[in-house]
């Protein structure tokens, strides 16, 4: 079964958010457990926690359904020592979250070298990262996501994904999200039919299919290869339908959720509902 959904806001806290995917007839969703342009933010009250938890079961959302997603100020991988302190402690507020809220798992960008660094040396700085915070925290996985490798971010080959799970100790709580618009952008062809046979086949021997713990469902409005970040609607971009008819009638996606960050907030319960149709 596929579990579709989008990342919703959290506008006046938390629990909002499972009414908010109720609303667009989602299965799943992504959200932010904090304001995610800010470093610091007050902590999750009781009643917010409480409330959360019971409005995911009533409305029949369960924890391997939900992915929330960390900060876009936080990079792993950073080249200097300070920095990298300060995000690794973003992290793990961002972890403990996540457990507090009873979710298994935490979707994050691999990180940037910003030119300071090698690919390979910001690459173990992120696997020290997440060694680190799995230590301190108890049952949420650790979901890097594959980026479209703009700018000096990391994360766009399955590589570097696999060369991260590598260094993970804990192999039981490390996972991957693969966003279909990184993947395009990031240099892997998956419009066409054989693009994506053979993309797929490429992750599973480089990272495994076992790691897949959620997909981001994204068109891109820039072209393969391209390495810039730019969401389209479903349909409306360079990869067209034909990706996202194979995904729905593909078992290998089943069961983890498949999260739209498509630009058009308005439209999502008709994005849902066309994807569900194939
Ligand atoms: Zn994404
Ligand atoms: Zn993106």
């Amino acid at each position: 079964m596929k579990y579709i959904g989008a990342h919703v806001s959290t506008s006046g806290g938390v629990e909002n958010a499972p009414e908010n995917a109720q609303k667009i007839g989602a299965r799943a969703f992504a959200l932010f457990t904090k304001n995610q342009r800010q470093w610091k933010s007050s902590p999750l009250s009781d009643n917010s926690i409480e409330l959360f938890k019971q409005r995911c079961q009533s409305l029949n959302f369960s924890p391997q359904h939900i992915l929330p997603h960390d900060s876009y100020l936080i990079n792993l991988g950073h080249p200097e020592n300070e920095a990298l302190k300060k995000s690794r402690e973003a992290f793990l507020d961002e972890m403990r979250r996540c457990q507090q809220l009873g979710l298994q798992m935490l979707n994050f960008h691999p990180g940037s070298h910003l030119k300071q660094i090698s690919v390979e040396e910001c690459l173990n700085r992120v696997a020290e990262s997440i060694n680190l915070t799995l230590d301190k925290t108890n049952g949420v996985t650790a979901v890097i996501e594959n980026t479209a490798g703009q700018g000096s971010n990391i994360g766009y080959k399955f590589e570097h994904l696999a060369y991260i799970i590598n260094r993970v100790e804990d192999k039981s709580r490390v996972g991957v999200c693969i966003d279909t618009c990184h993947t395009f952008a990031g240099g892997y062809d998956i419009a066409t039919a054989e693009g994506f046979e053979k993309t797929f086949r490429e992750f599973d021997e480089t990272i495994g299919f076992k790691y897949l713990r959620a997909m981001h469902l994204n068109d891109s409005k820039k072209g393969v290869g391209s390495h810039i970040d730019r969401h389209e609607s479903l349909g409306k971009g360079e990869l067209g339908t034909t990706l996202f008819r194979l995904l729905m009638q593909d078992s290998r996606f089943d069961n983890i959720p498949l999260i739209l960050e498509t630009p058009n907030e308005d439209i999502w319960a008709k994005e849902i509902s066309w994807l569900y149709s194939l």
